[in-house]
C-alpha cells in the first residue's frame, strides 16, 4: 500500500499493522510495542467477520491482543487509510529496510549509508551494486565486508532461519486464512514439517487445490507480509515473510490434491521409498500423486489413506513420515497402531504453579484442569536447590499440602501433590525420603551441572534412577530446541538402568524444550519403558503445550497403552506411586 488509500480491507489493515511492527522492530527500542502491532495484524488476518466489524471498536476488541488504543488505529485505518505513525516510521527509516535487513552484515546504519550513496532500497539493486562493484566503492565497505554481505545475500535467497513449531504454525495459520478466502481455492493444509510436527521449521509449507492453479498462485504472492518473492512458477512459489520465514506453496487441481499433500508433507527419505514401491508396482508416485505407467492413468484417491492403500501400505500418520524405518515397520506390520492421541490424555502432568516459578494459583491451575474436563493434576513445582525458580523448602511444602487439600474441596480434579526435585550432582535426590514418601508424583530433572562430561554424567544418572523414589525423568537429557545441546551421557546405559528401575521417561511439551527426542524414545520402547506426556505448564495457557508433547511423543511411535496419563486417575497413581 502507498499514497492514501480509502476504506481499507482486513487485510490491507493487517498488512499496515504488520509494517509498522516491523519498522519498530528495525528502528529498535520498542519490542512490546512492535509486537503488539504483529499479533493484531496476525488477529485480523486470520479473522472471518464482516466487513462493517473493521468499524466496530467493541468487536475489535474480543480479538486475541487488541486493546482499546489499537482497536481505535484499526477503526481509523480503515475509515481514512492513514496512519500517521506509519507515516512517520516510514518517513525516517530507509525505503526497503524491511527486506534489506534481513540480509546478514547489513545494519540500518549501513542500510543508510548504501541508500544515501547508490540509492540501494531492494535486495536485487543491492545484489547487482555488490557484484558491479559499487558497494565496494563506497567509503567504510571494505573488500573483507562486501564479500560478507554477498556470502549473506546467498545465504538469504536459499535458507530461512529455523522458526520453532508455535512461531512456524502462527505464520502457516495466517497464510492459511488468507489462501482459503482466494476465488478458486478449493482445499488448503499445512504440509512440510508443520504437519510432521517437526520441532522446528526451514520453509513453512503448504498445499493448495484450486481450480485454476495459475491464478491462484498470482493471487499468493500477493500475500501482504510477502517482502520478496524467490520463486514464481505456474503450480507453486516460494516467498520470504517480513519476518523472515520461508513460505512454500504449492498449487495442484482438485482431483489431485491427495497426492499433492502427500508430496508435500513427507521428509524426502519417506517421499523416495514410496516411489520406490510405487515402481514395483507399476506406477509412478509424483505431486498428483500415482500413475499407472501401463495405461498413463492417473489413479483417483480421495485422500491420502486411498494412496497408501494403493502402495499396499496402511495410512502412515504425518508425525511419522520422517524416513526412520516407518515404511519398513509398515509393510512388517510392526508399524505401530494405536499412537497415543490428544483425546486419550486424562491428566496433566508436570505443573508449576505460584509456590515456585509459575504464574497461576493452585487453585488457578485446578479450575483450568477443570475446563479442560482433566480427570487429575499434578503439582509438580520446584524443589529448594532450583533457587532461582523459587524451589519450594521442606516448610513451605507442607503449607502447599494444606492449600492443594483446601483447592480440592472447590473442584472436580483430582489433585496429587508432586515435586519436580532436583537430581544433584551427585545422583541424590534434593527432598529427604521422609517428605519423598509422602509425595504422589516425583519427577526428577537435572536443573544444573549439565556440562559434566559423559562418565559422570552416566553414573550420576544411573546412580539417580537407583533411588526408589525415582519414578519420573524430567526433559531427560536437558536439550533446549536449537539453543542448547543435550548432555552429554552414555544414553543406552541410562536407558536400560530406567528399564531396570522401572522409571517411566517423561516427554516434555515444553516447544523450547521437546526432550526426548523421537529416537531415543524408539530406544526407550524397545526396552519396554514407559512415558508420561507432560506440559510442563508454568501457566494456565501452558496447559496448550499438551498438543505439542504429544506430537513429540508420536513422533516418537508412542501408543496409548505406554502412555501412563493415558490411565484414569486410580491407575495413573498406582503407576508413579513412590515404592
Ligand atoms: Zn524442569
Ligand atoms: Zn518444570
Amino acid at each position: 500500500m502507498g499514497g492514501v488509500l480509502v476504506m481499507l480491507d482486513r487485510i490491507a489493515i493487517a498488512s499496515a499493522l504488520r509494517e509498522i511492527g516491523a519498522l519498530l522492530t528495525v528502528q529498535g527500542g520498542a519490542r512490546f510495542r512492535a509486537r503488539a502491532y504483529a499479533t493484531a495484524a496476525r488477529a485480523l488476518e486470520s479473522w472471518n467477520a464482516k466487513p462493517e466489524a473493521l468499524s466496530d471498536p467493541t468487536a475489535l476488541m474480543a480479538l486475541p491482543g487488541i486493546g482499546r488504543a489499537l482497536a481505535q488505529v484499526i477503526v481509523r485505518l480503515r475509515r481514512t487509510g492513514r496512519n500517521s505513525l506509519l507515516e512517520r516510521l516510514r518517513q525516517e527509516l530507509p525505503k526497503g529496510v524491511l527486506q534489506l535487513r534481513q540480509v546478514p552484515h547489513m545494519t540500518l546504519r549501513r542500510i543508510r549509508i548504501l541508500q544515501e550513496a547508490l540509492g540501494i532500497a531492494t535486495v536485487a539493486e543491492l545484489k547487482t551494486a555488490c557484484a558491479d562493484g559499487r558497494v565496494r566503492a563506497v567509503k567504510g565497505f571494505g573488500e573483507k565486508l562486501v564479500q560478507n554481505i554477498r556470502d549473506g545475500l546467498a545465504k538469504w535467497e536459499t535458507e530461512g532461519g529455523l522458526l520453532l513449531l508455535p512461531h512456524a504454525e502462527r505464520e502457516g495459520h495466517g497464510l492459511l486464512a488468507f489462501v482459503r478466502n482466494l476465488p478458486g481455492v478449493r482445499d488448503a493444509a499445512l504440509a512440510g514439517e508443520i504437519r510432521r510436527r517437526a520441532e522446528t521449521t526451514k520453509v513453512v509449507a503448504m498445499a493448495v487445490a484450486a481450480v485454476d492453479p495459475e491464478r491462484v498462485v498470482d493471487d499468493i504472492v500477493h500475500y501482504p507480509p510477502v517482502v520478496a518473492v524467490i520463486e514464481h512458477r505456474a503450480d507453486g512459489c516460494i516467498l520470504r515473510l517480513a519476518d523472515g520465514a520461508m513460505v512454500r506453496v504449492d498449487v495442484g487441481p482438485v482431483q489431485t490434491f491427495a497426492g499433492l499433500l502427500l508430496w508435500a508433507t513427507g521428509a524426502a527419505v519417506h517421499g523416495d521409498r514410496l516411489v520406490e514401491i510405487a515402481r514395483h508396482r507399476g506406477m509412478e508416485l509424483d505431486r498428483r500423486g500415482l500413475t499407472r505407467h501401463a495405461s498413463g492413468r492417473t489413479v483417483v484417491a480421495e485422500d491420502e489413506a486411498a494412496l497408501y492403500r494403493q502402495l499396499g501400505l496402511p495410512f502412515i500418520p504425518p508425525e511419522m513420515r520422517e524416513g526412520a524405518g516407518e515404511v519398513e515397520a509398515a509393510l512388517a506390520g510392526t508399524l505401530p497402531t494405536d499412537l497415543i492421541g490428544e483425546d486419550d490424555i486424562q491428566g496433566l502432568v508436570h505443573c508449576h504453579t505460584d509456590y515456585s516459578d509459575g504464574m497461576h494459583s493452585i487453585e488457578q491451575m485446578a479450575r483450568a484442569a477443570d475446563d479442560l474436563g482433566m480427570k487429575y493434576l499434578t503439582i509438580t513445582d520446584h524443589s529448594p536447590t532450583a533457587h532461582y525458580a523459587n524451589g519450594v523448602a521442606p516448610d513451605r511444602l507442607q503449607k502447599q499440602w494444606d492449600e492443594i487439600a483446601r483447592v480440592q474441596e472447590l473442584v472436580q480434579v483430582t489433585l496429587l501433590r508432586g515435586t519436580e526435585c532436583d537430581i544433584l550432582a551427585d545422583g541424590s535426590l534434593d527432598y529427604d525420603d521422609d517428605i519423598l514418601a509422602r509425595l504422589d508424583v516425583i519427577i526428577a530433572s537435572i536443573h544444573n551441572r549439565y556440562k559434566m562430561d559423559a562418565e559422570q554424567m552416566t553414573r550420576r544418572l544411573v546412580t539417580a534412577m537407583r533411588h526408589p523414589f525415582f519414578k519420573i525423568w524430567g526433559h531427560a537429557l536437558g536439550r533446549f530446541v536449537a539453543r542448547r545441546p543435550p548432555i552429554e551421557c552414555r544414553v543406552e546405559e541410562v536407558l536400560d538402568a530406567a528399564a531396570e528401575s522401572r522409571v517411566a521417561i517423561e516427554l516434555n511439551g515444553d516447544p523450547h524444550r521437546l526432550d526426548m527426542e523421537p529416537h531415543w524414545q524408539r530406544q526407550a520402547r524397545a526396552r519396554g519403558i514407559p512415558f508420561v506426556v507432560s506440559t510442563d505448564a508454568h501457566s494456565i495457557g501452558q496447559f496448550a503445550n499438551l498438543g505439542y508433547g504429544v506430537s513429540l511423543a508420536r513422533r516418537g511411535w508412542v501408543t496409548r497403552g505406554e502412555t501412563l496419563n493415558a490411565l484414569g486417575t486410580a491407575a495413573f497413581r498406582a503407576a508413579v506411586r513412590p515404592v
